[in-house]
């Protein structure tokens, strides 16, 4: 999917520098560009991107601390100088726009879903986000702006790609130790999503320039495979892992099957989320590893375990000693993890506002389209 990603805020600018390196490293070429937008001079300064600094005149490049309702408001004023950083990069070829920003903040929170909206008016591709929640730790502040935003960047964006700052931090490590590992861990996911759909004779795979024959991958992803498991809209999550493939071709039927489920059970971007409308399996390693049979089963147990009669499924050979499953989910609004995660910003933002935490408490049947939550826009 050839993509052009727009960081917003810091957590922005650093998760779209480590997709735009991964992209390049693994030599896939399915980042075609990506562009950091902040109010904080300071937070551009050292990105190896591109980057527009918005609210000069309002904040004059110190950033909008914790504020998103006035990160909101400096997108939306200098959303035409944005607009025009992008438009140069943004082409026929383009087949989808990211927004990425850590929902917690001011900038990213504020402004992804004003630049959303705004991508969604002018351009005819899709407008995904990568929505990166904050962790339990963070301060209520940090839970009632990604409340907010996530509220809105839902309603704007075609979907939200929603990354749990908690999902995969190693245990004992604060959110800011853990920091680069997540983003590389962001990186991989999300970066092999977006190569996943690129023609086989467009990309390098990986690894000392060692080729993989295209012939004998036997069913391969097609980026409008990625788009329809991402079309019911709403919120969406990446699962992954990754186990050493046997030389026996019978074992690999088990270690596509048991790779898959720990993607699904334990190595997804929103923990506990494996309702969902729609689910995509790449099963990514040598073609010859890759089972035929391992990939059927595992395809009918995420059909399972998501409720989704719609799983789609393909193959992503690359040169490596591994099997990697990545699995899509599209449509997770209704998982545990983001009733809670609204509920907890909402308690935030009745805590925040002053009132009576008790009255906030709902029913978490309809946390996600919570009446507490202003929106945004
Ligand atoms: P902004 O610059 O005002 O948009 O705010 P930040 O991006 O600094 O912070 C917003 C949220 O993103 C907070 O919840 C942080 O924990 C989180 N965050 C900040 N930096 C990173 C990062 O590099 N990676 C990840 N995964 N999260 C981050």
């Amino acid at each position: 999917m050839k993509s052009v990603l727009v960081g917003v805020g810091q957590a922005g600018g650093k998760v779209a520098t480590a997709l735009a390196e991964y992209d390049d490293e693994m030599g896939f070429h399915a980042i075609r560009d990506a562009v950091a937008v902040n109010s904080a001079k300071a937070d551009l300064q050292g990105l190896p991107l591109d980057t527009v600094l918005v609210g000069q005149d309002v904040v004059k490049g110190h950033g909008v601390g914790g504020d998103n309702e006035l990160g909101a408001e400096v997108m939306q004023r200098d959303a035409d100088e944005v607009m025009t950083g992008l438009s140069g990069r943004i082409d026929s070829a383009t087949e989808a726009i990211f927004v990425v920003a850590g929902l917690g903040g001011g900038t990213g929170s504020g402004g992804a879903p004003v630049l959303a909206k705004e991508l969604k008016r002018v351009y005819d591709v899709p407008v995904y986000a990568v929505g990166i929640l904050p962790g339990r730790d963070e301060g209520s502040l940090y839970q009632a702006n990604a409340g907010r935003s996530l509220k809105t960047l839902a309603r704007e964006a075609d979907s939200t790609i929603l990354i749990d700052n908690d999902a995969w931090r190693e245990s004992g490590d604060s959110v800011a130790e853990g920091m680069a590992a997540i983003n590389e861990r962001i990186a991989r996911r999300v970066g092999l999503l977006l190569a996943a759909g690129e023609p086989i004779e467009d990309r390098s795979l990986g690894l000392g320039g060692e080729s993989v024959d295209r012939d004998v991958a036997q069913s391969v992803v097609d980026t409008s495979e990625v788009i329809n498991t991402l079309r019911t809209g709403g919120l969406a999550a990446v699962g992954y892992a990754e186990s050493p493939a046997s030389e026996d071709a019978d074992d690999n039927v088990n270690v596509v099957t048991s790779t898959t489920r720990q993607a699904l059970l334990t190595g997804t971007s929103l923990p506990d989320a494996s309702t969902a409308d729609a689910a995509l399996l790449v099963a990514a390693g040598r073609p010859e590893s890759l089972s035929r049979k391992g990939v059927e089963r595992a395809r009918s147990w995420v059909e399972e375990e998501t409720g989704s009669m719609a799983v789609r499924g393909g193959d992503f050979p690359l040169a490596t000693d591994d099997i990697a499953a990545l699995v899509l989910l599209g449509g997770v609004e209704r998982s545990p993890r983001v009733q809670e995660f609204m509920n907890r910003a909402a308690e935030a933002q009745a805590q925040t506002d002053g009132r009576n935490e008790g009255e906030q408490k709902r029913d978490a049947a309809d946390a996600f389209q919570n009446d507490e939550l202003d929106d945004l826009l």
